[in-house]
C-alpha cells in the first residue's frame, strides 16, 4: 500500500512516522509512505506563496489551489497511479475503525492537510474523493488528522504489526472494548493480577476476557452496544 500526504509541514509528518511501528515498517518495505511540501508546487518562484485572503473578506488566509493540484499530478506522475484523495477536514465523516479497514483496501490513498482556513473550495471539487474528520473539534491543520488516519490504516496492512501485536482482539473490532490487560509484577501497590489470568486455563481466560470486555463497553461506551 501507497500513502501520500500532502502537507505544508512535511517534516511534522515526517517525525512520527519514522518512528516506531510504522517507521520499522516503512523501513523494511511493508508500506510505502511519502510526504510532500506543497510549498514546493508553488507558481510562485520568488516567495513560494501558497494562500491568499479570502474572496468576500473575512479573517485568516485560504491556501490556493494550484499549489495543491500541481502536487497532486506530480503524485500521480511518480507513482503512476490514480490515488483516493482524502481531505482532512472537520466537516467530513468521523474516522472509526471500519473505516480504516475499508481505507485498507485501497492499494494508493493521498491525504491532503488543510492550514489556516482551510482549502480553496475548488480544489475539494476538482480531486477529492471524500473528506475525513477525526473528531467534532478544530485543530490548526490537518497533519495531525493525515497522522491519524495514516497509523491507524497502516497498522492493519499485512507485515505492519508483528504477530505478537495483532489487532484482531483489539477495541472497535468486533464493536467491543478490548478486556483489560495485565502485566509483570503479579502484585503492584497492593493491586493483585485477576487470579483467572495466572491459572494457564484458556477457556476460563477466554471467558473472563469477553465479560470483561461485555462488561466495560457497557461501562465505558454503552452506545456501542446500541
Ligand atoms: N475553516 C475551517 C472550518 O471551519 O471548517 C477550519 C480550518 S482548520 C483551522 C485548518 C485545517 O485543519 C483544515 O483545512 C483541515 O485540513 C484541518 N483540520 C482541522 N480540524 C480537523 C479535524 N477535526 N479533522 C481533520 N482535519 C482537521
Amino acid at each position: 500500500m501507497r500513502i501520500d500526504i500532502a502537507t505544508l509541514f512535511p517534516e511534522m509528518c515526517e517525525a512520527v512516522l519514522s518512528a516506531s511501528i510504522i517507521g520499522r515498517a516503512r523501513k523494511a518495505g511493508k508500506i510505502e509512505i511519502c510526504c510532500h511540501n506543497i510549498r514546493d508546487y508553488s507558481p510562485d518562484r520568488r516567495h513560494h506563496r501558497v494562500d491568499d485572503s479570502p474572496y468576500g473578506g473575512g479573517k485568516g488566509m485560504v491556501m490556493q489551489p494550484e499549489p495543491i493540484y500541481r502536487c497532486y499530478l506530480d503524485i500521480i506522475r511518480q507513482s503512476l497511479s490514480l490515488p483516493h484523495v482524502i481531505y482532512l477536514s472537520p466537516q467530513g465523516k468521523v474516522l472509526t475503525q471500519k473505516k480504516a479497514l475499508a481505507l485498507r483496501e485501497i492499494p494508493h490513498l493521498l491525504l491532503l492537510c488543510g492550514h489556516y482556513e482551510g482549502v480553496d473550495e475548488r480544489i475539494i471539487e476538482k480531486i477529492a474523493d471524500e473528506e475525513l474528520s477525526i473528531g467534532d473539534y478544530v485543530l490548526t491543520g490537518g497533519e495531525l488528522a493525515a497522522l491519524a488516519v495514516t497509523d491507524a490504516v497502516a497498522r492493519l496492512c499485512d507485515g505492519v504489526l508483528s504477530a505478537s501485536e495483532c489487532f484482531e482482539e483489539e477495541s472497535h473490532m468486533n464493536g467491543l472494548l478490548e478486556y483489560p490487560q495485565y502485566t509483570r509484577p503479579e502484585r503492584w501497590e497492593g493491586m493483585a493480577v485477576p487470579p483467572v489470568l495466572l491459572s494457564g486455563h484458556h477457556a476460563n481466560i477466554s471467558a473472563w476476557r469477553q465479560q470483561q470486555s461485555l462488561d466495560r463497553t457497557r461501562q465505558k461506551r454503552p452506545d456501542l452496544l446500541e
